[in-house]
């Protein structure tokens, strides 16, 4: 089922989703199901699953560095097929611009189609580690509202190059990035807003937020994107600090800001168990005021393990 059905079909009661990322090449898919066994009694009508980009790895040939790309962590589209089937969870792609040709994308839409997948998140994608700003695959897309097109081009019947009798028409239903503190190149928030009404128009159907600890700006971010027209659902995202070293690591990453009562509490813990406990107990008191405010989802990211989120949705749910 579509996002937005199950968004309509709660009736105004939030809902409780995350978001997972594929194992490392070469690990066990049990490990995943590891993580998401003990959050399926939240019962999430969905789950996302990340895509990684390509990455260089260079390898020493005999004394010549050669230079190779490869996908860290590939899997996604199968992934989300088997937990679609392990769990009768609907599961959402993500599907960037970067790393991939506009058939690639396409072909992958397809396979998407075919295999039940309802749900797919548009987007750009960051710079590779080497770059120092983002630059489009050769064939690909530039940015994620160009991606937004294509699925709907799929959705209306057009393929990319052939002429068709199109029996089984794709009917995607579209989320895309918004960022509360602005994305880290746009010159202001003002101009990402604009950007991000662009995704809506092209024909985005919700929006999920980049994570944000200061409920205020995720509000004050839904208020201006109403004022310019944006009226599709937009989903909070939310993370539990886990480790002392995210103090530096997520603003650093993600150009977000940590309030200050969080950093005064993360900078007394011991240890990283402590600041687990300390990032649990900021998150249920974020969610509970996102809850009381009737966000249509909490929607959280897990970075691989989830007894933090356990943690905090029992808080919650
Ligand atoms: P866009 O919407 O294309 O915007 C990128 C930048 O370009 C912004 O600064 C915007 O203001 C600007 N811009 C947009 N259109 C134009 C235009 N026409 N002209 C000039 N400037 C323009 N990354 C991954 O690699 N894998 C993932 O699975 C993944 N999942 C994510 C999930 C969520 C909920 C979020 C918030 C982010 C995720 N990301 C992921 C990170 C994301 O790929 C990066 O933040 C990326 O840098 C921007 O992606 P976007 O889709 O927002 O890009």
């Amino acid at each position: 089922m579509k996002i937005t059905e199950h968004i309509k079909q709660a009736k105004g009661k939030t809902l409780f989703s995350f978001e997972i990322i594929p194992p490392q090449k070469g690990r066990n898919i049990q490990e995943l199901y590891n993580n998401i066994d003990p959050l399926m009694e939240f019962k999430p009508p969905f789950i996302d699953v990340t895509t990684s980009r390509e990455e260089y790895v260079y390898i020493d040939k005999e004394g010549l560095l050669d230079r190779k790309i490869t996908r860290m962590r590939p899997g996604t589209v199968g992934i989300c097929a088997a937990i679609k089937h392990k769990y009768n969870v609907d599961t959402v792609p993500h599907v960037l611009c970067g790393g991939f040709t506009k058939e690639e994308t396409e072909y992958l839409l397809v396979d998407c189609h075919y295999l039940g997948i309802e749900n797919v998140m548009a987007l750009r994608g960051d710079a590779m580690k080497h770059e120092q700003y983002f630059k489009a695959t050769k064939g690909g897309h530039s940015y994620a509202s160009e991606l937004v097109e294509q699925i709907q081009n799929l959705n209306s019947g057009k393929y990319l190059h052939d002429v068709i009798n199109v029996e089984d028409k794709a009917d995607f239903c579209i989320g895309v990035a918004g960022y509360p503190e602005k994305h880290l190149e746009a010159p202001s928030l003002q101009t990402d807003l604009k950007r991000l009404k662009q995704k809506v128009d092209a024909g985005a159907d919700y929006v999920v937020t980049q994570m944000f600890f200061e409920n205020k700006k995720y509000f004050d971010f839904v208020e201006a994107a109403r004022k310019i027209g944006i009226t599709v659902p937009i989903l909070p995202g939310i993370k539990p600090i886990a480790v002392k070293r995210h103090l530096q690591l997520l603003p650093q990453v993600f150009k977000i800001d940590l309030p200050e009562e969080l950093i005064k509490e993360v900078e007394k813990c011991k240890d990283n168990k402590e600041v687990r406990q300390v990032g649990i107990e900021y998150c249920i008191e974020q969610s509970k005021e996102l809850l009381a405010a009737g966000v249509p989802v909490l929607h959280y990211y897990s970075m691989g393990k989830s007894d933090n989120i356990k943690a905090v949705a029992e808080g919650i749910f």
